[in-house]
């Protein structure tokens, strides 16, 4: 075997090869959440499947560890490594839509900013992320959970078809027709069985949306998590809604007397007729006073890129996760109790519901397996200040434990921190056998192992 060196591996490559002389290489190695701080040997920004191909062949040949990056988004940093190779996919993020067939091919490297902006122009979405700057690869292949989540299913559930770049440096397309097993386990299975250079997606009819937010008075916080977890039980399909914490940032809608005080939010988003969402938003307004909002119809990508700035790049991220069947009148306390304490603007705690359209699909259809779960609960700590860290991360571990015995055992991949690794199993639940027995065909030696990993 003809081990591949730096400079062939510059020559295989389209796209930039930049190892740790070059020029570029703190800003290449960077990801979304500061905290992470690695030091990779190459970060390669591919441009095409063959660029993906080549630097697949140099790791594993090398013996390094591959990440794989997307959005750049994981909070615990999968997309950079020590001492091993990343593969960029920042510069493949082309969207190419088929309004005929009511399909959309994304490349790996895509944000649901890209997604969105170019499937609104034909009047077509598919289920993505709540902000726009997330990537379409680590958010689908670890579930998928956004506004049009009730209506349509889980990102992943939009799937019809990945290409995807092997432990073995093949090419592959994996589909319900083709290579099924490995189309099964990216379905949920995230990074672990190789580089998904395209995505194809089913996208469906959805261009302005009725939707924004609206804050609380925290003494209405407990009749709002009551009225919510019976309301979203049956509410039309149509409807993305969920609670969450939130202090109230210094912008023109919001009263200034009330910036920097922590209310219970409702954040909507109504996909049906654009003429009915006020109607179907009413059930906000009637449970109690709305004390400032941003809410009325908008394009779809509006609202999807609408709470960016709170999210900037380079802030620091823990954060933890749970599924949820039932919200008990304890959880809600345990919620009471944590959420007035959110720390700084940037922090949140979301209830994502995940019924509807998620739950007609069965666990074992998909490598998905809480199709039962009503809710994904996020403990999402996001802090400025590195001086900051101990007493955010000590936030959200307190709000964990008590929220965590009145969940499920698992919790959403994609929302856990690196400290998580033990409860991979309880996310699969019952998939995770099969996993293991697709990882062990694709990528016997672990060669994508900076992930929530699942051993072969
Ligand atoms: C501000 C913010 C908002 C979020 N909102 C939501 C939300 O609304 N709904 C939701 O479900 N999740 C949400 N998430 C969580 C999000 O789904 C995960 O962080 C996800 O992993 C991010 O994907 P990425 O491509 O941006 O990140 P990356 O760091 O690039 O990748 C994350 C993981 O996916 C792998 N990966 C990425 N692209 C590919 C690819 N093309 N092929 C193979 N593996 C790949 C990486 O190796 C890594 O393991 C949010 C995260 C943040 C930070």
């Amino acid at each position: 075997m003809v081990t591949l060196t730096l400079d062939k591996l510059r020559e295989q490559v389209r796209g930039d090869v930049i190892a740790a002389a070059d020029p570029g290489y703190d800003e290449a190695r960077k990801v979304y959440n500061a905290m992470i701080d690695r030091r990779p040997e190459v970060v390669v920004r591919a441009v095409n499947a063959g660029d993906v191909m080549a630097s697949v062949n140099f790791a594993r040949e090398g013996r390094l560890p591959i990440a794989i990056r997307g959005g750049g988004h994981s909070v615990p940093g999968f997309g950079t490594c020590d001492g091993g190779v990343v593969v960029d996919l920042a510069r493949m993020r082309g969207v190419h839509v088929d309004p005929k067939a009511r399909t959309a091919r994304a490349e790996g490297g895509a944000t649901w900013g890209d997604f969105n902006a170019a499937t609104n122009a034909f009047g077509l979405a598919s289920t993505g992320g709540i902000v726009s700057t997330t990537g379409v690869g680590g958010l689908t292949l670890g579930g998928g959970i956004g506004y049009l989540a009730r209506g349509f299913g889980l990102s992943l559930d939009n799937l019809i078809s990945a290409d995807v770049v092997t432990a073995d440096g093949s090419f592959q397309v994996a589909s319900e027709k083709e290579n099924e097993d490995l189309f099964w386990a990216i379905r949920g299975g995230s990074s672990n069985f190789g580089v998904v250079t395209s995505f194809e997606f089913r996208v469906h009819p959805v261009k302005d949306i009725y939707g924004g937010v609206m804050f609380y008075e925290l003494k209405h916080v407990g009749d709002i998590l009551r009225f919510y977890r019976q309301f979203i039980s049956d509410a039309p399909e149509e409807l993305g809604a969920f609670p969450g914490f939130q202090i109230a940032p210094p912008l023109p809608f919001i009263p200034e007397k009330l910036h920097g005080e922590t209310f219970i939010v409702i954040v909507g988003c109504w996909a049906g007729p654009v003429d009915q969402g006020e109607k179907a938003f009413k059930p906000f307004h009637d449970v109690a006073p709305v004390v400032a909002e941003m809410v009325g119809p908008m394009p779809y990508p509006a609202l999807n890129s609408a709470f960016d700035g709170l999210y900037p790049h380079g802030l620091q991220h823990y954060w933890k996760a749970n599924f949820v069947k039932e919200l008990t009148d304890d959880a809600i306390a345990a919620h009471i109790e944590h959420g007035a304490k959110v720390p700084v603007v940037n922090s949140t705690v979301h209830i994502y519901p995940i019924n509807g359209a998620c739950h007609r699909v069965a666990s074992d259809d998909t490598a998905f397996a809480y199709r039962d779960a009503n809710f994904a609960t996020v403990i999402a700590g996001m802090w400025p200040d590195p001086a900051q860290n101990q007493a955010n991360i000590k936030w959200v571990r307190d709000y964990y434990d008590a929220t965590a015995p009145l969940s499920e055992e698992g919790g959403y991949i994609n929302f856990m921190a690196e400290d998580d690794q033990g409860r991979i199993k309880a996310n699969y639940r019952g998939n995770y056998g099969r996993l293991v027995e697709v990882k062990r065909k694709y990528d016997p030696d672990n060669l994508f192992r900076v992930n929530q990993n699942i051993k072969p």
